[in-house]
């Protein structure tokens, strides 16, 4: 896998001066300090693409979308293609949030087909999966997410995965590192076997959910964990390069 990814998404919240303010003091940070081994990503509203990646232009932070439809163009009215986030300067697209499957009842197939749209637009998806507390509960962890990456993940072309437990985003719960190793083992053997050792090699496996600056060094440390998707503390400059500087170098 490449350097921790550290990616930020901003989910429905900052009006434009708010997030060219947020990505100016992220983007004053990130130069001014020693530069922390890891990669950048912001992932703002679709809205905000363009006056936030014009702060960030020239910048270490690249930018994301939070979605994009299946489909490269047509009749569907409020959607957002994968060619359009490329071409407002988005390198990746976060595809199969548990925000989009559950408001918006996408499944794995939909998943995959956005990942797909995304890799033929040149961006890189960020698939994600995770389990319920109720699944948890069950003893179903590893069974769940199993099944979400068999059916998300692209047939060709790179991706990042996202492992985010439903029960901890934005709760303030997290797994323990325990869990968190148990679970990326899994997602990398299934990788191994559905793509190949290499793709999978190549692949960062996120973890999502509650990541924090006061608890950042600890998941980051997990073996296998190649970065953070994190939504709450993204929005406070200060707390997100916080985390990021807590990424550990490969
Ligand atoms: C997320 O939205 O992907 C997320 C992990 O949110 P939070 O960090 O707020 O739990």
């Amino acid at each position: 896998m490449g350097p921790q990814l550290i990616a930020g998404n901003w989910k429905m919240n900052c009006l434009s001066a708010d997030g060219r303010e947020l990505a100016a003091e992220l983007r004053r940070l990130v130069e001014a300090g020693d530069s922390p081994d890891c990669a950048w990503l912001v992932c703002p509203p679709a809205p905000l693409l363009v006056p936030v990646g014009e702060v960030l232009a020239g910048s270490a932070i690249a930018l994301g979308g939070q979605d994009c439809h299946t489909a490269e163009s047509g009749a569907h009215t409020g959607d957002v293609s994968a060619a359009m986030l490329a071409d407002v300067g988005c390198s990746h697209v976060i595809v199969g949030h548990s925000e989009r499957r559950s408001d918006h009842g996408e499944e794995d197939a939909t998943v995959r087909a956005k990942a797909e749209a995304a890799c033929a637009a040149g961006l890189v998806p960020i698939v994600c999966v995770g389990e319920t507390q109720a699944e948890r509960q069950a003893g179903r962890t590893l069974a769940v997410v199993e099944q979400q990456v068999r059916g998300s993940v692209p047939g060709e072309g790179g991706f990042v995965l996202a492992y985010e437990p439903v029960w901890a985003i934005g709760t303030g719960l997290t797994p323990t590192p325990e869990d968190v190793a148990r679970a990326h083992g899994h997602i990398h053997a299934v990788l191994t076997e559905i793509v190949g050792e290499a793709r999978a090699e190549a692949t960062n496996i996120l973890y999502g959910g509650s990541v924090k600056p006061d608890n950042a060094a600890e998941l980051l440390a997990v073996p296998r964990v190649g970065g953070a998707l994190v939504g709450g503390a993204s929005l406070k400059a200060e707390g997100f390069w916080q985390i990021g500087c807590q990424a550990k170098a490969n």
